[in-house]
């Protein structure tokens, strides 16, 4: 470069500077940048007078900023400053220099910019809750106000942690050879359980698209197009009733594989599940996840998806409790417990309520025996039946030391197993045995295909009906179908199910003869899924899959329950988007395009 052109350059890049909105974010100015001129822009946080001084603190994306006004060294501008509103948003010109009252909590608390130019980008009417972290916004507010719920840090280090995510599962599957396919918004019903969302065409009056619940058949015809390792950060939609960890609109990491058997799928998405600890919370997980059978999570823990943080597993005791007299125990078809470890001491209030606790309809039991095992003996509810021989034989088969609380429940095995799981779960809360920073991931494999629906009287695929049945249970799918296990998985971390998926069905017979056990008629199978049993006669591959909920997987590395604040723009419990207010209703010429009716509810 000839010393002109560097001139020249030098020229353009000063006058670009003084072009520029911002030379530095509000997050990155240190000590290290004293005495430097800057250009800030962002949002006024807050401001004090004090004295003759004014301090402003500027926050953006990237943190907060004090900027000072001296009223002995420019009048003008500090009285400009002292105008500034919440939420207004400014360019500040000055000079970084060391503060004397330093703040160490943030990463710029060690230096302030002694302001020499102000200019107000744009005016911010009073906003309706304080945008700060002790914010006095209650949720709907919030809601209704995202744009400005986002301004504040931890929703938009939620957002970021969220973006941070999705770059790393990109990374590491694009990695290991997998291709990131689209698949279409507006297609036909998926059957992952829940009702469909549906969009009335305009082209073809009375007929409609279903949104995707997911995109299963999709990424099964992409297995049959040769697509042998495909994956997909993809919005899912299910039209079903909320809780805090549901969204009706949600996303997925979809993934499908060909030529791979189940052990083949698990090794694959531990390697991306023990990835993305590392990578994002620094965790190393070296042994391997461990794999427990459907029926043994039922079995110990009373649920599909148990939390492994902590034991308490649950101890059958029917056999022992039989025969004494005891009604309750002697007319259930089950008789279970768990060990609370070190709770022999708790009070008849304590007690109490967690009797109330496991009498509540979500729960469901009807009462629970409580066993003391104390220092100085053995105390229950149920002395009338059991004397302490008796007692002290079922706190051997529980394991339980002196000083720990047995609290058994008795009635239908399906139901009472659930309870105990709740009350375990309830203990574990007590007990302080659920730490946010500790992750304990396991396989629940060997899921039932059906499972049996009393309202209906019919069978129902646990899964989806593209499920593949174990090799071995085929021959039962007719005689036995309550007996037939599935060629299903789910990855479960923390009592949380964070994914789940199967080998498919790749053979045409087998899976006519699913659909003959879920009572679907040829026709009706041919409707729904001919497209997916067409593509099956050309080649499909042995194939399967897993799909991850992402909403879930980031709220948990962000220890949080709730997956909402972890979407951008999410609805509230009723479905609604209260920012945008929607659903709404729509013109009747929007109405008449597409001919569609509304029945007018007839008032009462
Ligand atoms: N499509 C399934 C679901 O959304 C996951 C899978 O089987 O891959 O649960």
């Amino acid at each position: 470069m000839t010393l002109c052109n560097l001139i020249i350059l030098l020229i353009l890049l000063k006058f670009k500077k003084d072009k520029m909105y911002r030379t530095h974010t509000c997050g990155e100015l240190t000590l290290v940048n004293s005495g430097d001129d800057v250009v800030l822009c962002g949002w006024v946080q807050r401001s004090r007078d004090l004295g003759g001084m004014t301090f402003v603190d500027l926050r953006d994306r990237y943190g907060i900023t004090q900027l000072v006004f001296n009223m002995e060294t420019d009048q003008e501008l500090c009285s400009q400053a002292r105008k500034l509103g919440r939420e207004f948003v400014v360019q500040a010109k000055g000079k970084v220099r060391e503060r004397s009252n330093k703040n160490l909590k943030i990463p710029t608390g060690e230096i302030e910019i002694e302001v020499t130019c102000l200019t107000i980008l744009n005016r911010s009417e009073l906003p309706p809750f304080t945008i700060e972290e002790e914010t006095d916004g209650g949720e709907e507010l919030r809601m209704k106000y995202r744009y400005l719920d986002l301004r504040r840090a931890s929703i938009k280090n939620n957002i970021i942690l969220r973006h941070r995510v999705a770059q790393e599962v990109r990374k590491y599957m694009d990695s290991i050879g997998f291709v990131e396919v689209e698949t279409p918004t507006l297609i036909k019903s998926t059957p992952e359980g829940a009702r469909d969302f549906v969009v009335p065409s305009r082209m073809q009056p009375g007929t409609f698209y279903a949104l995707p619940q997911s995109p299963q058949t999709m990424k099964q015809l992409l297995m049959v197009a040769g697509f042998d390792k495909y994956f997909q950060l993809v919005k899912c939609f299910r039209d079903e009733d909320l809780r805090a960890d549901r969204q009706p609109e949600f996303s997925q990491i979809d993934c499908e594989m060909s030529f791979v058997e189940r052990d083949d799928i698990l090794d694959t998405f531990e390697g991306l599940a023990k990835y993305l600890f590392r990578q994002i919370r620094n965790i190393d997980f070296s042994e391997p996840f461990i794999k427990l059978p459907y029926h043994k999570a039922m079995e110990n823990y009373g649920t599909d998806k148990p939390d492994l943080r902590f034991g308490m597993k649950i101890t059958d005791l029917t056999d022992l409790t039989r025969g004494h007299g005891f009604a309750v125990f002697d007319d259930a078809t089950y008789v279970g417990g768990i060990c609370a470890e070190g709770c022999s001491e708790y009070s008849r209030k304590q007690l109490d309520e967690l009797t109330e606790f496991v009498k509540r309809p979500q729960t469901g039991a009807k009462g629970l025996v409580w066993v003391k095992y104390g220092a100085e003996g053995i105390k229950s509810s149920v002395d009338k039946f059991y004397s302490e021989g008796e007692l002290s034989k079922w706190a051997v088969v529980m394991k339980a030391k002196p000083g720990d609380l047995l609290l058994i429940l008795a009635g239908e095995r399906n139901k009472t197993l659930p309870a105990l799981s709740e009350l375990r779960l309830e203990m574990g809360n007590r007990l302080n045995l659920k730490s946010k920073e500790k992750f304990v991931p396991l396989w629940v494999v060997d899921f039932p295909l059906f499972e049996w629906d009393e309202e209906t009287k019919r069978y129902y695929a646990m899964h989806h009906p593209f499920t593949s049945p174990k090799p071995e249970d085929i021959d039962q799918m007719e005689t036995d179908p309550e007996k037939v296990r599935a060629n299903a998985y789910d990855l479960v971390i923390n009592g949380v199910e964070i994914g789940g998926g199967s080998i498919r069905i790749h053979d045409a017979s087998v899976q006519k003869l699913m659909f003959k056990v879920l009572g679907f008629s040829d026709e009706e199978a041919n409707d729904q899924f001919g497209f997916l049993l067409n593509a099956f006669k050309y080649g499909a591959p042995p194939h399967g899959g897993i799909a991850f909920g992402f909403d879930r997987w980031v709220a948990m590395f962000g220890g949080q329950d709730s997956i909402r604040d972890f979407i951008a723009f999410p609805k509230n419990n009723s479905g609604r988007d209260v920012m945008l207010d929607s659903p709404a209703p729509i013109s009747q010429k929007q109405l008449d395009e597409l001919m569609i009716d509304i029945k007018k509810e007839k008032k009462s």
